[in-house]
């Protein structure tokens, strides 16, 4: 454009008298119009059409100078230097813009040849070479090398944009695929993606829910059926603490008011809190926890349905096996113990069902009392002793044994607590039963600790230890270590799951350290309260008519052994 400027300004002063530069008025109009045309294109042409604008621009400018030359005197011309110019610039315009400044060129020189209007000279070749061919060349040379950086760059960028496209089509592709709802939000709360599982699931279409806050779309209440508040919001949770959720006991729901159980999993989108976006990935388990129910329920009236016979057997048996209610001879003796033992083991069975069934349907729940966690654990102790002697096992029991005196007295300290009694014991005989039934010799020691907020039920064992690959899932329903120390050894693997869910209805929790191969400690932990606090509880209970006395036992809890079936059916 400047240089169509200059040449059309040339022509106004080369008009002027005195001036040696002279512009023909054919030359000066078509500098006028590239002028005109470069300011077009710079100004507003849309930049699609960029390209094309230039190379029209830069035709007319060829033309121009081309004009200059030939009226001016040919290659003697003194605009001969702002040709050369303009082919070095040729190459800009890849090989279009050198074919065309090679055809202009020796045309102009078959042209002199063919008709001669300028004798076809030494001198004439050699300016026609070094001014107009070699530009051509050195274009050539210039631009043809940066042309090929140019396309690498092009290459490079564009193999990278279609890697890009790739990626995101098939992320896409398996996003769409998964059965599941998949919702990602922004930090604003907006939904930017929504998936075919999660439209039919919420009953919103991609159009309707992209770009409208999750809470219109994703309507949750809790499981006491209140919707949640933002702040109560596991999503609103995640962007806030950048922490992902798993809850598994929340309602939606739909646009056409249905209402679904979810099960719904938040993450967090980004490393830093708070989160740039979360993903909320739900499906509906609406017909799954109906069949948890309905399973829960069978099992749950099935063993309450046998244990009545079999409670019936053992009672019989029982009868049949007491020296002063039945003569038998020492060959049915026998057969009877074993029947005896037997359903004994049957009875324990159904009742731990039931109990399992009882945890899974929420009808676990403690009626509290206070209890004095030493007292009550020695009478268990005492109760599992035979059984403990019978392997040939010690079980020792530790609380005010360690030397602890006050004066000529020993210290046993005293811890009180409120618990279920019926979940206490249920508990402490599973944790002695179990470190009795995994221990071929050695000893079994249980001890009380504790501070001023918490105590502690340990039971320690010199028993086959637990393999540390196995410790984590301990506490599942039926799970059960099988290694060749356990293959001989019974049990179904409820108790430790009864334990643990027993444990937390009382707010407490359970735990295990163990070495393989040497032996166990399980311990469990219940809040503690103050012996004024329990004073007080217990006057309100009137379980006692006066005030108890640190070191008396409040509660009595009778030997384990003795358990009457209704104590047990209160769990
Ligand atoms: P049951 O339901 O009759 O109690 P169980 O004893 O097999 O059957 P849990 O009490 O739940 O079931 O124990 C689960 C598993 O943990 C056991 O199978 C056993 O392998 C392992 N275990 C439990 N207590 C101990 C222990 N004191 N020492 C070593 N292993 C143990
Ligand atoms: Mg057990």
């Amino acid at each position: 454009m400047i240089l169509s400027i200059f040449l059309a300004g040339t022509m106004i002063l080369g008009g002027q008298p005195g001036s040696n530069l002279l512009v023909p008025l054919p030359a000066a109009l078509l500098a006028g119009l590239s002028a005109v045309t470069s300011l077009i294109a710079y100004m507003w042409a849309p930049q699609k059409y960029l390209h094309a604008l230039a190379f029209g621009n830069y035709l007319l400018l060829g033309a121009t100078v081309g004009v200059l030359i030939s009226l001016t005197g040919e290659v003697y011309s003194p605009y001969l230097v702002l040709w050369m110019l303009l082919t070095i610039f040729a190459g800009l315009f890849n090989t279009m813009g050198l074919a065309i400044a090679f055809i202009a060129v020796n045309a102009a020189l078959i042209y002199n040849f063919l008709f001669d209007p300028l004798p076809v000279t030494r001198d004439y070749l050699i300016i026609f070479l070094l001014a107009l061919e070699t530009p051509i060349a050195v274009s050539y040379i210039i631009w043809h090398e940066k042309g090929a950086q140019d396309k690498n760059k092009t290459q490079a960028f564009d193999a990278l944009a279609k890697q890009l496209s790739q990626v995101a089509n098939k992320s896409e592709i398996v996003i769409n695929a998964i059965a599941d709802g998949v919702v990602a939000i922004d930090s604003e709360g907006q939904i930017q993606l929504i998936n075919p599982a999660a439209q039919k699931l919420l009953g919103w279409s991609k159009h309707d829910a992209l770009n409208l806050d999750y809470r219109s779309v994703l309507k949750l209440s809790d499981a006491s059926g209140h919707e949640l508040t933002n702040e109560s919001s596991p999503i609103q949770q995640v962007l806030l603490f950048n922490k992902p959720i798993t809850n598994n006991n929340l309602t939606l729901t739909t646009r056409s008011n249905k209402k679904l159980l979810l099960s719904l999993v938040v993450s967090p989108v980004g490393d830093v809190a708070p989160a740039s976006g979360a993903i909320a990935v739900f499906r509906d388990i609406t017909s799954e926890k109906e069949e948890e129910r309905q399973k829960a329920e069978f099992i749950s009236t099935a063993s309450h349905e046998m244990r009545t016979p079999v409670a019936a057997i053992e009672g019989y048996l029982g009868l049949a096996l007491n020296p002063n209610t039945a003569a038998i001879d020492d060959k049915a003796r026998a057969y009877l113990m074993k029947a005896h033992e037997s359903t004994q083991h049957l009875g324990r069975l159904f009742q731990d069902l039931l109990t399992v069934s009882r945890a899974e349907d929420g009808r676990l729940i403690p009626k509290p009392t206070v209890i004095d966690i030493v007292a009550f654990m020695r009478e268990i102790t005492d109760g599992l002793a035979p059984k403990a002697q019978g392997k040939g096992l010690f079980l020792y029991f530790k609380p005010g044994s360690d030397g602890a005196t006050d004066g000529p007295h020993t210290v046993t300290p005293v811890f009180y607590s409120l618990l279920d009694q019926g979940h206490l014991r249920e508990i402490s005989n599973n944790l002695v039963d179990n470190a009795i039934k995994y221990t071929k010799q050695g000893n079994v020691t249980v001890d009380v600790t504790g501070d001023d907020s918490n105590v502690v039920i340990s039971v320690n064992d010199t028993g086959i230890g637990i393999p540390p690959e196995d410790a984590p899932h301990l506490f599942q329903k039926f799970y059960r270590i099988d290694n060749s120390d356990t293959r001989e050894i019974g049990g179904t693997g409820l108790g430790l799951f009864i334990c643990r869910r027993l444990a937390e209805a009382n707010n407490g929790k359970i735990w295990v350290e163990s070495t393989y191969g040497k032996g166990s400690t399980f311990s469990v932990q219940f809040p503690r309260i103050t012996h004024e606090k329990a004073a007080e509880l217990l006057k309100g209970e009137q379980q006692a008519s006066t005030v108890p006395q640190p070191g008396l036992p409040i509660q009595q809890p009778k030997p384990a052994a003795l358990q009457s079936t209704s104590e047990s059916q209160a769990l």
